[in-house]
Parts: structure tokens; C-alpha cells; sequence
């Protein structure tokens, strides 16, 4: 079906390790991402059951070699030499019509030599969350790894208690971290060379055009992280475990673990049940993006052009860049979440930090306030307007902000509510609904799965549907911990 190469296996060992999946009891396609496989090249998918072997590891697709990457990474600010993928096996990489190459990913296929005390296998709710949080993600155009798919194993996994167990496949521009980095140069420095090499011109030819290209990388990695927390943030999407090893140098989202949206606007929000000092919190996103991608720089400087103080001080200065391009970036989606003309950006920034204290302290919740915008802007009737303020705990403040906001600069009329649509999404993968659509699917019920997944993977179309499921969590309702639940 798939048309596997091997590319990184160019790569010295043990960046990679030659590893076998240890098949699974019974396994069960729950979804499989037919419109992907016919981008990566696919051009007759087989029968459900050819694919739950497949994507299970029970049997190996034609073409497939698996291996385990190598990887180190700070997990919560602490050094951990040899991570590694512990219970994943790359397929191989594949290339689609465009060129463009992508790696293929069980995660949850058996243990591995990089697996340490774990059983290699993953539980089934974390799959259904993956699989739905990146395809959403795709969907609004957030840079993401992207869910191929999902099949039950038929095995129970030992977590807190027994659960069903599920094998999850990934697709990624690679799957290469700032993790890996960390772990090519405990290797020595021609292992780093040889995987900043490869990295460059598998992700960012430009760099090699540059002076110092090992510069010049670090330049790349540091815009496209700045970019992707900017468009996270737009969204209220909070990652919870931004560790090195779950920071991909391609500026994709990776590793959707604990991850969540928030609801009600709170710039400290944590959900994370491992994340006890709130290093990962809503708003400390930048910052330690910026962190990880100092650990990055610190592989890189024995390959820089200059050495010692000033090489340093290059490098520093590019991490430095990442405001600049967040800022730039942030502006930009403001500029489209709150349909204003092209050239507003100072303005969009006011409005929006004026809005973002006005949504926290009026406990307004982020999606559905910026839906009810993109409605009221429309045509600003009073049905709508009362629609708006009726979400807010301080509705004549709020009501003196949208005076402010329709005496901005505005798209015209004819324009607007498109170009405000396309920026605030209907719907979102609420923490409530994911949950839900688990539960049952523990009772073996995936309808409710396959329902969600179609809502969010179109988050810009008004249905039934989507308008029941975008609703946000009532008290009782709503998610107050996540687990990372591996
Ligand atoms: P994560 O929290 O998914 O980013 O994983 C952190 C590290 O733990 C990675 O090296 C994973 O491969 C490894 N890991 C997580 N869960 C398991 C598991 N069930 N078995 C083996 N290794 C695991
Ligand atoms: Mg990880």
C-alpha cells in the first residue's frame, strides 16, 4: 500500500536500533485515515483486517524495516541520558506527491531496547485522544503529527488498573527532537554533524546556503517553535509536557500526552496531573520553548563556526529571535481572530490584551466567545450582541470593549465573517467530550468516537452536530486533571 524507504537509517547506530513489534492477541481496526494514506501515496488500501495486522505489528507491511530511534531529553528540567522510543517502531519513511517525506510510527507496538522498565504498549484512551487532538489540530492548520491509525490489541494493559490496550500509527515530517540532539552528542560530535546533516536537508535546505549552517539551523528550529506555540496559544491549547525529547525540530506538535484546551480564559491554566509547579502552565509556553531550544543550542556550539564566548553569545542572540517571530506571528492570528484590516496590527494587540484580561475575569469561555464574535460580526445585531454578553460575568465592560472593537479598523462588510470563521474555529475537541467518547469506547461503543472525530477533523462548519458538541462543559461536566496516562 505504502511505499517505504529508510532514510534515517542512513544514520549511524545507535541513533536507531533494528527492532521487531511484538504483536498483539486480537487486533481491531478502530479508525483508519484512508484520505492520509492516499496523500503518502497509497493507491488500494486493503481490507480492515489486512490493516489491524498491519498497524497492530502483527504482521510487517511489504517494504517495512522497524526500528527504534535513539533519544535523550529534560523531562520537567531534569536530564535523562537515554529516553528513545520505549514502546514505538518507525515503519519507514515515505514520500508524497509533492516530495515531501514523512515517517510512519507504531506507538504502543511492545518494548524495545529503549523501553527500561516499561511494557512497550499504550492504553486505549490515550490513542483516542491522540488520534482526535491531531487531526484537529491538521484540521485547523496547526503544524501537528498526524494520526494514520488505530486498531485494539485485544489485550488488557496494567495501568492503575487493567485497561484495554491499543496501538496507535503516527505520521510525522520526522521524528526527530531536540531529545535527540541531546543524545547524538553524548555520542561524540561527528554523530551530532552527521544528524544536524541530515536534519538540514531533510527539514531546512536554506541553512546550508548560509554561513554558518549549524547557525543558521538553530535560526530555523527557533522560528518554526515560535510559530507553533503561537498558533497553540490561539487556541487555548495547552501542550503539558513540553520536554525536550516532545519538542520536534521539524516545529511539529508532537506527543499529545496530558494535553488540553482550556475553557474558561485563565493564563495560568495547568491541567497536567504530573505538572505540579506549573512549568508547562498556559502562559510559560514561550518561555520554555525557549528553554528547550537552549539545550538545542548547547548541541550545536562544538559545530558553529565560532567557539567559546561568542559562539555563545550567537546563539543566544538567535534564541533571543523567538520573541520577535512569537510576537510577529501572534499578531498576525489576532490581526484574523478579530477580522481586522491587514495593516492593525498595534491595534489588534490592544484589543486583544484588553479582551484576554476581560475573558479572564469575566470567566468567559475562550472558544465560545470568539464563535459568538465571528456570529456578531456578521451583521452586529442586538439577538447577537446579547448573545455575547450573556457569556460574560461582567457584561458592561465587555459591552464597552466590542464598542472599541467595532470602531477598529474592520474588514468590510462582504468579507469579515468569512475571514473571521476560518480563524475561530465552531468547535474544539473539549476535554468533557474526549473524555465521554473514551468511557464508551471502554464499553466497546466507538460511535460516539467516529462522531467527535468527523466534527473536529471540519471545526470550521456550522452543523447539529458540531453546535452540540462545541458547547463548553457545564460544572460538573468539566475536566479538571489530565494524566499523561502511558
Ligand atoms: P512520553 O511521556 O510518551 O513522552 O514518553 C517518555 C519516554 O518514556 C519515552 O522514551 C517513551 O518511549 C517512554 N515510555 C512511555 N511509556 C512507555 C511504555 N509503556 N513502555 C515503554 N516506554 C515507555
Ligand atoms: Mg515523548
Amino acid at each position: 500500500m505504502l511505499t517505504f524507504e529508510h532514510d534515517y537509517t542512513r544514520l549511524p547506530e545507535p541513533l536507531w536500533l533494528a527492532c521487531e513489534p511484538s504483536g498483539v492477541r486480537a487486533p481491531k481496526l478502530i479508525a483508519f485515515n484512508e484520505a492520509l494514506a492516499r496523500k503518502l501515496g497509497a493507491s488500494v488500501v486493503p481490507d480492515d483486517e489486512t490493516l489491524a495486522q498491519w498497524f497492530s505489528g502483527n504482521e510487517i507491511p511489504s517494504g517495512a524495516k522497524p526500528v527504534a530511534l535513539g533519544y535523550a531529553g529534560h523531562q520537567f528540567g531534569n536530564f535523562v541520558p537515554q529516553l528513545g522510543d520505549g514502546r514505538a517502531l518507525l515503519l519507514g519513511d515515505v514520500v508524497d506527491a509533492e516530495g515531501k517525506r514523512f515517517d510512519v510510527q507504531l506507538k504502543g507496538s511492545g518494548r524495545t531496547p529503549f523501553s527500561r522498565g516499561g511494557d512497550g504498549r499504550s492504553p486505549l484512551g490515550p490513542v483516542l485522544r491522540e488520534y482526535l487532538v491531531s487531526e484537529f489540530m491538521a484540521a485547523v492548520g496547526v503544524p501537528t503529527t498526524r494520526a494514520l491509525a488505530a486498531v485494539a490489541s485485544g489485550e488488557r494493559v496494567a495501568r492503575q488498573m487493567p485497561e484495554p490496550g491499543a496501538v496507535f500509527t503516527r505520521v510525522a515530517s520526522s521524528h526527530v527532537r531536540v531529545g535527540t540532539f541531546q543524545f547524538a552528542a553524548r555520542h561524540g560530535e561527528e554523530t551530532t554533524r552527521a544528524l544536524a546533516d541530515y536534519v538540514i536537508a531533510r527539514h531546512y535546505p536554506e541553512a546550508r546556503e548560509q554561513d554558518d549552517p549549524y547557525l543558521a539551523l538553530l535560526e530555523c528550529v527557533t522560528r518554526r517553535q515560535a510559530e507553533l506555540v503561537a498558533r497553540w496559544m490561539s487556541l487555548g491549547f495547552i501542550h503539558g509536557v513540553m520536554n525536550t525529547d516532545n519538542t520536534s525540530i521539524s516545529g511539529e506538535t508532537i506527543d499529545y500526552g496530558p494535553c488540553a484546551f482550556m475553557e474558561q480564559f485563565d493564563p495560568r491554566k495547568v491541567f497536567s496531573s504530573i505538572d505540579e509547579g506549573g512549568r508547562y502552565a498556559f502562559n510559560n509556553q514561550p518561555a520554555v520553548a525557549q528553554w528547550n531550544l537552549a539545550r538545542f543550542a548547547e548541541t550545536l556550539l562544538p559545530l558553529m563556526n565560532v567557539q567559546g564566548e561568542e559562539g555563545v553569545e550567537l546563539a543566544v542572540e538567535v534564541i533571543r529571535g523567538f520573541e520577535a517571530h512569537f510576537d510577529k506571528t501572534r499578531q498576525a492570528l489576532r490581526i484574523a481572530k478579530l477580522g481586522l484590516a491587514e495593516d492593525a496590527g498595534d491595534t489588534a494587540d490592544t484589543l486583544m490584551d484588553a479582551l484576554e484580561t476581560l475573558m479572564h475575569q469575566g470567566r468567559m469561555d475562550m472558544t465560545a466567545t470568539f464563535d459568538a464574535l465571528t456570529h456578531y460580526a456578521e451583521g452586529f445585531d442586538d439577538i447577537r450582541r446579547e448573545a455575547l454578553l450573556a457569556l460574560t460575568d461582567q457584561p458592561e465592560a465587555f459591552d464597552a470593549w466590542l464598542e472599541q472593537w467595532r470602531a477598529a479598523p474592520l474588514l468590510n462588510d462582504a468579507t469579515r465573517f468569512d475571514a473571521m470563521r476560518l480563524a475561530n474555529p465552531v468547535v474544539i475537541p473539549r476535554n468533557h467530550r474526549v473524555k465521554e467518547v473514551i468511557d464508551s469506547a471502554m464499553e466497546d461503543d466507538f460511535a460516539p468516537f467516529h462522531t467527535l472525530l468527523s466534527v473536529v477533523s471540519a471545526p470550521f462548519d456550522e452543523s447539529v452536530e458540531a453546535r452540540r458538541l462545541a458547547a463548553p462543559a457545564t460544572d460538573s461536566q468539566a475536566v479538571l486533571r489530565t494524566f499523561c496516562g502511558t
